[in-house]
């Protein structure tokens, strides 16, 4: 009797061990594909429009579907229109005459996504992009004439006398300078990194490396002096058509006790994530937006076209750390907004991880474009400032430059 029960046991140890290790192995193989997001386990979508069929079916998703739904409500809206017959030339005009994009005018869909833990509500209409006076110039010779313009008078060109520093002085690497805000926008410390480059057009990878050098000194310097201030953000608007007030390359810089505004918002959605379902949100985030062919990994960082941008082509770089990997991929992604899109007006926000903490977080850096420089109509209106953000752009069509032009095999 003794016997028989001693090998029941040892024969439900064997099967539980068993079982254990085939989920395990199926775990790792998990692990193994979503690490591997840039290459064929991905959804097939070509465009943003298709979302609604592959909502349908789910194709190739796996778990991330319910992690999709977990996050975020889409929905797709449409309805048929109809263009008088007055107007039928000036619109194929619009549109170049191509009979695909006419049809599609007449039976528009909008996608509305919302993140359900941070609200933001963004609808995508890439055919909105074909409307007059939003469509993009030549904006190189324009850019020229004005930075050439802006040399006469340019503090920034020589700032050791024509900016303020903080009482302790300033932070200088090889090719950037900080200053104190003169006009604090921020409290209670606000910086600004500034170039030694007049012009954004000049900066080079080490360029770009060397101001996050010097702002990552910055943030260092002022929380030694106060240990209280461990949030360090970053704010970067090129050009006067995205904010910018000086035309010299700078970035600002503020650190404060906590997060404030958005980046706070995104700081709470991963808390509340956590707690209510005992998930990593940024990893499921990273995880779902590769699923959906929306991701990749490169090197130790990743690039994600949100399904919750705020702005046209945005890209979200996320990573542990502040790296080389990190600056390079900015660095390629401005390298496509100028030389691919033609787009050189772009704006870029950033939280840096926590400085002088013993709580992890990652840098979280978005950038997106502002549109033809040069135009006279603004590309932000009551629609972004005081309802939801509106994109019309594909997002599925800047992370296919991107991976081209980093891996060349999509
Ligand atoms: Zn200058």
């Amino acid at each position: 009797m003794n016997k028989i029960i001693q090998k029941t046991i040892i024969g439900l140890i064997f099967i539980i061990l068993i079982v254990f290790g085939v989920t395990q192995i199926r775990r790792h193989k998990n692990d193994e594909k979503y690490r591997n997001c840039n290459k064929n386990e991905v959804a097939r979508i070509k465009k943003i429009e298709d979302i609604s069929q592959f909502l349908d079916s789910g194709d190739c998703m796996g778990e991330n579907m319910e992690i999709l739904h977990l996050i975020y409500d889409i929905k797709i809206t449409s309805s048929y229109l109809r263009i008088p017959s007055s107007m039928t030339e000036k619109v194929s005009s619009w549109l170049n005459g191509n009979s695909n994009l006419i049809k599609e005018v007449n039976h528009q869909k909008v996608i509305e996504v919302r993140n359900k833990f941070t609200n933001e509500a963004t609808n995508f209409n890439p055919i909105r992009a074909k409307r007059p006076n939003v469509q993009v110039s030549d904006q190189k010779p324009f850019l020229e004439s004005l930075i050439e313009k802006s040399l006469d008078n340019c503090d920034f060109c020589s700032p050791e006398n024509n900016t303020a520093e903080e009482i302790w002085g300033r932070i200088r690497t090889s090719t950037s300078i900080s200053a104190a805000n003169l006009f604090r926008m921020v409290g209670p410390y606000n910086g600004i990194i500034i170039s030694n480059k007049h012009s954004i057009l000049d900066l080079g990878l080490e360029d770009y490396w060397d101001m996050f050098r010097c702002a990552n000194l910055w943030f260092q310097k002022i929380s030694s002096e106060n240990r209280t201030l461990t949030h360090g953000m970053l704010l970067w608007d090129m050009f006067p058509r995205a904010g910018a007030s000086q035309i010299h390359t700078h970035l600002q810089i503020f650190i404060d006790e906590n997060f404030i505004g958005q980046h706070l918002t995104n700081y709470l959605a991963s808390q509340t994530y956590r707690e209510a379902h005992d998930r990593d949100y940024w990893k499921d985030i990273i995880d779902l937006h590769c699923k959906l062919g929306l991701g990749l990994k490169v090197g130790s960082v990743y690039a994600i076209t949100l399904l919750n941008s705020h702005k046209d082509n945005e890209i979200l770089i996320i990573g542990d750390q502040v790296n080389e990997d990190f600056i390079h991929l900015l660095f390629t992604i401005i390298q496509i907004y100028q030389r691919n899109l033609g787009l050189y007006c772009l704006s870029m926000g950033m939280s840096w991880p926590l400085i002088n903490s013993t709580t992890k977080y990652s840098a979280l850096l978005r950038i997106g474009t502002r549109g033809d420089c040069s135009s006279q109509f603004n590309d932000i209106s009551s629609v972004e400032l005081y309802s939801f953000y509106n994109i019309n752009t594909d997002p599925f069509r800047v992370i296919r430059l991107l991976r081209n032009h980093i891996f060349g095999d999509f």
